[in-house]
């Protein structure tokens, strides 16, 4: 039977001390041993099913991540504090002083901000490179090269990365293939499509919310062990952990996830559509013109749509910006960064999420400085919103 992750979702049980249909929320950072002795050998690891502090594991935060893990298919999965501890711990797991990484050039501002600045600092050599040219992939590895990192859509340019292909050549190198699905949760399930560790920040759709940030990374039982280590391992050392409180609203956001993927998609294919019949510069997978249109095609779990974000590339940061605050006073939407949200959002990329990637680096990879970011809300009347799109490029002579 084919892979479906709000399936997996939905046969959970999980229930509180209490038979509470929402599990128990864990309102401690320490638990007490009934014998002296237990303490010891959980502390070693040796003992299943007791926590021993907050930092390491916690019961509502074990419960989240046990939903995750069903989600992506993978036998376990921890929580952060944020997308950027769950993409930093899981990469410094991986590497050690003197490991190379390869990495789509086009990722989130905050992880290229740390492939390029911050590892070099410690000694772990990055590349960048065109993740859809596989053959600059290959070519990219090193003896020393420890991961293939990429996000399954990117960020801002929405290239789809080819994970069934990326997987063949880590795995030909014995190299481990990290994958960012923040952008398409449900829609793609990269470790079916083999992908090695699937990282998430939950800030975004997971939770759908912006109330909170958070992360999560997903992969095998060893590595989630390997990673929350008490002696060595790179979470529990660096400690950024999610408060149980926050956790216990995320788990409940994850229960409708797969109804606002299906909304948010929707709302995005049909403002995609208007824009690219006025002949406008749109970039949308789920659009025949979009380059990777027929890979995102193949490699989906077609219930979920192709995404709730769009670009539009208006070519200069003035008249991006004047085109923003018109549809702000219009009420389509906010002038924000981040995404998932039951709102409508739009920045412009070059200027906020992805304004630490150099001006030249930015004109290479094809990212304009008129690019505007959509985060499509779940906006019951899309035609309405439409319309005002409408409204709003006529009123700036954009459209006729
Ligand atoms: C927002 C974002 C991150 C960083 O997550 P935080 O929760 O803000 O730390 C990483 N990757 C992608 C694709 C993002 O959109």
């Amino acid at each position: 039977m084919k892979f479906n992750p709000a399936n997996n979702i939905q046969d959970l049980k999980q229930f509180g001390e209490f038979g509470d249909v929402n599990p128990s929320i864990t309102d401690s950072s320490t638990y007490t041993f009934l014998h002296a002795h237990d303490m010891e050998e959980t502390f070693h690891g040796k003992m299943e099913g007791c926590f021993l502090y907050s930092r390491h594991w916690n019961p509502t935060n074990k419960y989240l991540a046990d939903a995750l893990a069903a989600m992506e298919g993978t036998e376990s999965a921890w929580i952060t504090a944020s997308g950027m501890a769950a993409i930093t711990c899981a990469l410094l797991q991986v590497c050690n002083s003197g490991d190379h990484i390869i990495t789509s050039v086009t990722t989130y501002g905050g992880t290229y901000a740390f492939l390029k600045n911050w590892l070099p600092k410690f000694n772990i050599e990055v590349s960048f490179v065109n993740i859809c040219d596989l053959e600059s992939v290959e070519k990219a590895i090193r003896p020393n090269t420890r991961v293939i990192y990429t996000e399954t859509v990117t960020n801002p340019l929405l290239q789809v990365s080819d994970i069934p292909a990326l997987s063949v050549i880590a795995r030909k190198h014995g190299i481990q293939l990290m994958v960012d699905n923040t952008f398409t949760p449900m829609i793609f399930s990269p470790k079916a499509l083999g992908a090695d560790i699937v990282v998430y920040s939950m800030t975004k759709f997971i939770n759908g919310k912006n109330d909170c940030v958070a992360g999560a990374i997903c992969g095998s039982q060893q590595f989630i062990n390997d990673l929350s280590n008490v002696n060595e391992g790179t979470a529990m050392l660096l400690g950024p952990v999610l408060d149980p409180m926050r956790s216990a609203g995320i788990l409940k956001n994850l229960h409708t996830l797969h109804i606002r993927m299906q909304q948010h998609s929707r709302n995005a294919s049909f403002v995609a559509q208007v824009l690219e019949k006025h002949g406008l510069k749109v970039r949308y997978p789920g659009l025949k013109s979009h380059p990777q249109h027929e890979l995102h095609t193949r490699l989906m779990n077609p219930e979920f749509g192709y995404g709730g974000m769009l670009a539009i590339d208006l070519e200069n940061a003035d008249r991006a910006e004047s085109f923003m605050q018109v549809l702000q006073d219009k009420g389509v939407g906010y002038i924000a960064v981040s995404l998932g949200y039951f709102k409508t959002l739009f920045s412009l990329s070059g200027k906020s999420t992805s304004s630490e990637v150099p001006a030249d680096v930015q004109k290479a990879m094809g990212l304009s400085e008129g690019l505007v970011r959509f985060s499509l809300g779940l906006d019951q009347d899309i035609e309405r919103s439409g319309h005002l799109i409408e409204e709003a490029l006529r009123e700036m002579g954009l459209i006729q």
